[in-house]
């Protein structure tokens, strides 16, 4: 069954979601803050929006993806022009953007307080898998708005997981990309010894893909220029994870720890190191440059 959906946030993630709804044969209005991702958008058949507003003008079904939690409730609930103000009782907002848990629930509260259903949504799987359609959707909510959402996320993502209720998508997110940036941190610092001991790159993934050491970043999204296609590090480690947004959810992860008095002490390293890569100026950089700090200058 087709919706109108309005779709908000057109970055890095949200252009190539946009593609598969659109192939899936949905109508899609589009908004972003920047224009040239509205452009980007409307040539893949999109409608282009003037505001956000606009975009969820007879929408049943709005999707976010932006970068913060304070972006999603400034969006829908605390900014000048609450959006949730703008849409019809019974519509269906899904957020995507990884956020934390508190802003999730709260938004949730404010959803129901409008007739809305809501749903935390946040994602997995990158951009190769937001291109291929093969997300993972980590969902909370309660067990009837999971069912409603479920056929929607299933035209961008292979994987729509329950995670429990309001909030409990955001945190099995972060426990999961705090397990991914440790990883990724480790991945490079293996690879990179093992450059500097004289091993060809390619060699050395290979091996260690089909031993105790494989993971996500060696199967998938390898760091070192050269061993893989369509990945960032083959892009001049453009496109993908900014390092930003991997810093933000090393921070949610933090917090979490911090709230329910659990031991951080690999995402706490990792934090580190992303931070060092950071402030150096690689901010807007996908995740994988991270093997650039190990390099020698
Ligand atoms: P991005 O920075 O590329 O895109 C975010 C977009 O949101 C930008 O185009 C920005 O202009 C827009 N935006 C922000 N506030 C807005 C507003 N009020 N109205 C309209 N547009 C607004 O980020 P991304 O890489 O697409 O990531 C989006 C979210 O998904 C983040 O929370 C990120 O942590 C998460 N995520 C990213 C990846 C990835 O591989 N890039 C993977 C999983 C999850």
């Amino acid at each position: 069954m087709t919706a109108n959906i309005a779709f908000i946030g057109l970055g890095n993630m949200g252009q190539p979601m946009v593609a598969n709804l659109i192939k899936a044969g949905h109508p899609v209005r589009v908004y972003d803050l920047q224009p040239e991702a509205i452009d980007r958008a409307a040539k893949l058949g999109a409608m282009a929006a003037k505001s956000a507003v606009e975009a969820v003008q007879q929408a049943g079904v709005v999707i976010t993806m932006l970068q913060t939690g304070h972006q999603v409730d400034s969006l829908y609930v605390g900014g000048a022009d609450p959006l949730f103000r703008h849409l019809a009782a019974g519509t269906l907002v899904i957020d995507c953007s990884t956020i934390d848990a508190a802003t999730a629930r709260a938004t949730a509260a404010q959803a129901m307080t409008h007739g809305l259903d809501f749903v935390d949504a946040p994602v997995s799987g990158g951009v190769v898998g937001a291109e291929a359609g093969t997300l993972t959707f980590i969902v909370g909510g309660s067990a009837a708005q999971f069912s409603r959402a479920q056929p929607v996320l299933s035209q961008m993502g292979q994987k729509i997981l329950h995670a429990g209720e309001h909030g409990a998508g955001q945190i099995a997110k972060a426990c999961n990309n705090m397990l991914l940036a440790v990883q990724m941190a480790g991945t490079c610092e293996a690879l990179n010894m093992g450059i500097n001991n004289g091993l060809d790159p390619r060699v050395l993934s290979e091996i260690m893909g089909q031993s105790s050491g494989n993971n996500w970043v060696l199967e998938r999204y390898n760091p070192v220029p050269g061993v893989m296609d369509k990945v960032p590090a083959a892009q001049g480690y453009s496109g993908g994870f900014k390092v930003k947004l991997m810093c933000k959810d090393l921070d949610l992860a933090m917090d979490l720890g911090k709230i329910s008095g659990s031991p951080v002490p690999m995402g706490a390293a990792a934090k580190a190191l992303f931070n060092l890569h950071q402030v150096a100026g690689h901010e807007d950089l996908d995740f994988s440059s991270l093997l650039t700090l190990f390099q020698k200058k």
